[in-house]
């Protein structure tokens, strides 16, 4: 198999040529549930010192707390370079190969020919019904305060008790997560490396594999690389996200309430946004509170290959 580092250098150098057709965008919208206190930290309130020890983050002009994509995004990375054995270092796991499921769907510092960052979280919001509800407890805040102790071994007391604020159990927030996806095509140019050179050797080489190498960046294993991400979210469910998670916090539940396919046609204004009818394919939703529907993460992946093949076929409608 041809070493992607080296086309890339090829195409640098002119000898091929990297088309990347944008197909359309995956739209996946649903709910986070949080079934623990959620703490996900802000330091720019730390300041404050004397009160509470560490804040929610928040929205600066609404004051509501929210989940920040990026901590889900780096959790979900994190997670899948362990599920893929790509943690080697202390870094990021970064590389040039376009079949890595990491570096793909999430990006590389490397050079790379397979095109841009798949994947997008938006920061999720709270529910307008979980606002509601937590104004009506008294919870102007949005949050819970949770005082902690830390007991000397020696005297057995409890010492210097810190506060911290949690996003309560129970609260709902909008998960929105956007997947590109696009058809990477490598072809040749006119320019060919002198016959008999060593860089000729190499150059056919590559030339010999362009089928399989255009397979590898084609749209249809974009849309397959998807399954991470919600293996991704399934593994989240059950390690938790943000501080403290090993002392109970951070616990959430995924709803998935729709996946949307829009086809560049739709974004030619020809074409309609299509929605796969999840309820045909896995049965009924599961009902939440405030009458919000939708299916877990495992009921997606279990019917992956042929919720994958409605996602393909809405992409190639004109
Ligand atoms: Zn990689």
């Amino acid at each position: 198999m041809v070493q992607h580092e080296k086309v890339y250098d090829f195409v640098k150098e002119g000898y091929f040529n990297v088309n990347i057709f944008f197909k359309g965008v995956i739209v996946i919208r649903g709910k986070i549930k949080t079934e623990t206190g959620l703490l996900i930290g802000s330091l720019a309130e730390e300041i404050e010192i004397g009160k509470v020890d560490q804040f929610v983050v928040r929205d600066p002009i609404t004051r509501k707390p929210y989940v920040p994509g990026s901590s889900l995004k780096g959790r979900m990375r994190c997670l899948l370079e362990y599920k893929y054995e790509k943690v080697s270092s202390f870094e990021v796991h970064s590389c040039a190969d376009p079949s890595c499921e990491i570096c793909r769907i999430f990006g590389s510092k490397e050079n790379i020919i397979y095109g841009p960052t798949r994947v997008g979280i938006f920061d999720a919001i709270l529910t307008e019904e979980s606002r509601k509800e937590l104004e009506s407890k008294g919870l102007g805040n949005y949050v819970e305060m949770k005082v902690e102790n830390y007991i000397n071994r020696v005297t057995g007391r409890a010492e210097a008790p810190r506060v911290f604020e949690r996003v309560p159990a129970g609260v709902f927030f909008n998960l929105t997560i956007n997947y590109n996806v696009f058809d990477v095509k490598i072809s040749k140019t006119d320019k060919e490396p002198e016959k008999g050179s060593e860089k000729y050797e190499k150059y056919v080489e590559i030339v010999n594999s362009l089928d399989k190498i255009n397979e590898v960046l084609s749209m249809r294993v974009d849309v397959e690389y998807l399954k991470h991400v919600f293996e991704g979210l399934l593994i989240i469910e059950d390690v938790g996200i943000g501080s403290s998670v090993s002392r109970g916090y951070g616990r959430v539940k995924f709803i998935i309430e729709e996946i949307e396919v829009r086809p560049l046609s739709y974004y030619q204004s020809k074409g309609n946004a299509i929605r796969i009818n999840l309820e045909k394919i896995i049965g009924p939703p599961v009902e939440e509170k405030f009458g919000y529907k939708g299916w877990r993460p495992i009921d997606i992946l279990r019917n992956f290959d042929k919720i994958k093949q409605e996602i393909i076929n809405a992409l190639s409608s004109e």
